[in-house]
């Protein structure tokens, strides 16, 4: 087609590295989400809400670090605190300072992180949660929702693609399906059926809705889960690795003003670097404690880890978390979220398609409509539409936007949408809703 055929002229040396990593790498990357057909751009360098491809073109950045950077690429805060922490060492194997001053950052911003341990991943956070849920309920099973996503551990794997019927993903034990029960988003009579036979360890769910709101969560339901699980004795988890220090400075729990009783961190919390945390009550904690344990006489959950709490993320992450409390960067970041999806809208009434931009905070996202229904895009409800119709995207078509908007100087995540940063600019979301417009104009031929 003309849009791959322009965008293999201006990105040969991408082209050739691809063609490189395809010899090593299965399907060419290293991450499932930078699977692009017929392949993903090579970025060279980044700085603020850009970055540049190996043969130079210039793109507004959504994909944002997969919502590590709400500060953008390089922000002076962060680069001025990592060069002195690398220049120190980069492991001691050993406590140090300022993984003391990293727990204290996460403290004065997430409302219930009594107790904080550091792991190196999002993924490792929502694993230590499950253990130490089921280490203080004494119970095995998990209720998590379709569509949301928790890192690819045996429990968590598929996000919003695949296993709805409750087998388990290819490579995963067959028993773990028989541990994890499924229900619909904000389907409340599925979480009372699930929790009423007192056999839940904990509930998990990224509180705005899967992939920071491509699903939205409906008004009420986090209340609604805070008190079921108050009442089975259900451990509630939040899993805030993407809306943590987005959303909010202090996250969706701070700004539903909800506590639960432990959170999974990661991305923002390491300023860009690798890191997570799992945060919370302090008696969940005990079971990591070698003295409660010692009192308790329960077994002590092990917890290596050769990264965790990284002097130099630590670093990053606690530049990155100051900031973030004595600034505005999460509600600009909002504010261009709200700019972003209203300009894009308006392209889409303008060009007359039936689809809609949608998301919440600093996210957005495109809905492809896979069953060409008439909508008003500048009307447009996710939480009335069935969750099955809102996560399809004809596959085909997600990859052929998004090589059209490289093409035409944006890079979006796989959503189609992207996260945003409090670099972007108001003259950055114009220019994104006309790339649209240029691209809607591009597929039509
Ligand atoms: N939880 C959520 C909500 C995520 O979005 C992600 C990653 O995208 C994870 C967990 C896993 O984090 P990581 O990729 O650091 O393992």
């Amino acid at each position: 087609s003309e849009i791959v055929s322009r965008y293999r002229e201006m990105t040969p040396k991408s082209e050739a590295l691809f063609a490189q990593a395809k010899a090593i790498f299965p399907s060419g990357v290293t991450h499932d989400g930078r699977h692009l057909d017929p392949y993903g751009i090579y970025v060279d360098r980044a700085e603020g809400a850009y970055k540049w491809d190996v043969d130079g073109n210039k793109y507004i950045d959504f994909f944002g670090g997969h919502g590590a950077l709400l500060l953008g690429h390089n922000h002076p805060v962060v680069m001025e605190a990592v060069g002195p922490a690398l220049a120190k060492g980069t492991h001691f194997g050993a406590n140090h300072a300022l993984e003391v001053q990293w727990a204290q950052a996460v403290q004065a911003l997430v409302p219930t992180a009594e107790r904080v341990r550091f792991t190196s991943s999002g993924t490792e956070a929502t694993l230590m949660g499950l253990r130490l849920a089921r280490s203080y309920t004494g119970r095995h099973k998990l209720v998590r929702f379709k569509t949301h996503f928790h890192g690819w551990h045996d429990h968590m794997t598929g996000g919003y693609a695949n296993h709805f019927d409750g087998t388990s993903p290819v490579g995963v034990l067959d028993g773990i399906s028989d541990a994890v029960v499924l229900v619909a988003p904000n389907d409340r009579d599925g979480v009372r059926e699930a929790l009423k036979g007192g056999d839940i360890a904990a509930v998990i769910l990224e509180p705005t809705g899967s992939s920071t709101g491509m699903v939205p969560t409906a008004p009420g339901f986090l209340e609604f889960l805070r008190e079921e699980t108050e009442k089975h004795g259900t451990v509630l988890i939040f899993d805030e690795v993407v809306t943590g220090f987005r959303v909010a400075p202090g996250g969706a729990q701070a700004h539903y003003g909800i506590k639960p009783d432990l959170t999974s961190l990661a991305k923002i919390l390491a300023g860009g670097l690798p890191g997570g945390a799992i945060v919370g009550r302090k008696d969940l904690f005990d079971a990591l404690d070698y003295a409660a344990t010692a009192v308790s006489g329960k077994e002590k959950i092990q917890h290596p880890g050769t990264y965790n709490a990284n002097p130099v993320s630590a670093a990053a992450g606690i530049a990155a978390l100051d900031h973030i409390r004595t600034s505005d960067a999460c509600a600009v970041a909002n504010a261009m979220g709200d700019l972003v999806r209203d300009k894009i809208n308006q392209v889409f009434v303008e060009e007359g398609v039936n689809w809609a931009c949608y998301g919440t905070f600093s996210s957005f996202h495109t809905f492809l409509n896979p069953k060409g229904r008439k909508i008003d895009p500048l009307a447009f409800d996710a939480l009335a539409i069935d969750y099955e119709e809102l996560k399809g995207k004809p596959k085909g078509l997600s990859h052929r936007i998004r090589v059209a908007m490289l093409v035409n100087g944006v890079d979006l995540n796989g959503w189609p949408g992207g996260n945003i940063s409090c670099m972007h600019t108001a003259a950055d979301m114009e220019a994104t809703a006309e790339a649209y417009r240029e691209t809607i104009r591009m597929l039509r031929k």
